[in-house]
């Protein structure tokens, strides 16, 4: 799921310290709740999200990463301050961040509903999964997922 011109987007955003004590401080947007953002291709990511998956060599993860409490910065992305925790349950599965969650709360979401109506449109005009996993950034498993309607009813 991060492929690397997320990497490379988010590479730009933030100056990395030498001292793991120190504040990887978001020099990118920052959203309402605090948390540094960035957009690939229309998507929109949570940074510090990125920057946990990265930096653990993961791709997807169930959990939400949050803020250690000596550092409590949202807007920091260095992973030594990151953990992953369940704060929530059912949080969706998902580096995007999302303004309605209603029916992409379940931990299968990976696209938006829309999205999902459109990759299965492009699947019926032909298009391999292959194909569509480049195109929506996600894999083909979770591209057949979506086809067999495994991810949603
Ligand atoms: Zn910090």
């Amino acid at each position: 799921m991060i492929d690397s011109a997320i990497t490379s987007e988010f590479r730009r955003f933030y100056m990395e310290h030498s001292d793991t004590e120190k504040c990887w401080q978001w020099l990118g947007n920052i959203n309402d709740k605090g948390y540094g953002t960035f957009s690939v291709k229309g998507k929109k990511y949570l940074a510090h999200r990125v920057s946990y998956l990265l930096a653990n060599n993961l791709d997807t993860l169930n959990l939400l990463v949050l803020h250690k409490n000596d550092c409590h910065n949202r807007a920091c992305v260095n992973p030594k301050h990151l953990y992953a925790g369940t704060h929530r349950d059912n949080y969706k599965d998902s580096i995007e961040t999302g303004t309605d969650t209603r029916g992409e709360r379940n931990g299968n979401a990976i696209l938006s509903d829309s999205k999902v109506a459109q990759l299965r449109a492009d699947r019926r005009k032909g298009m391999t999964h292959a194909e569509l996993s480049e195109k929506y950034g996600i894999s083909k498993t979770q591209v057949s997922n979506i086809v067999n309607k495994k991810s949603r009813k």
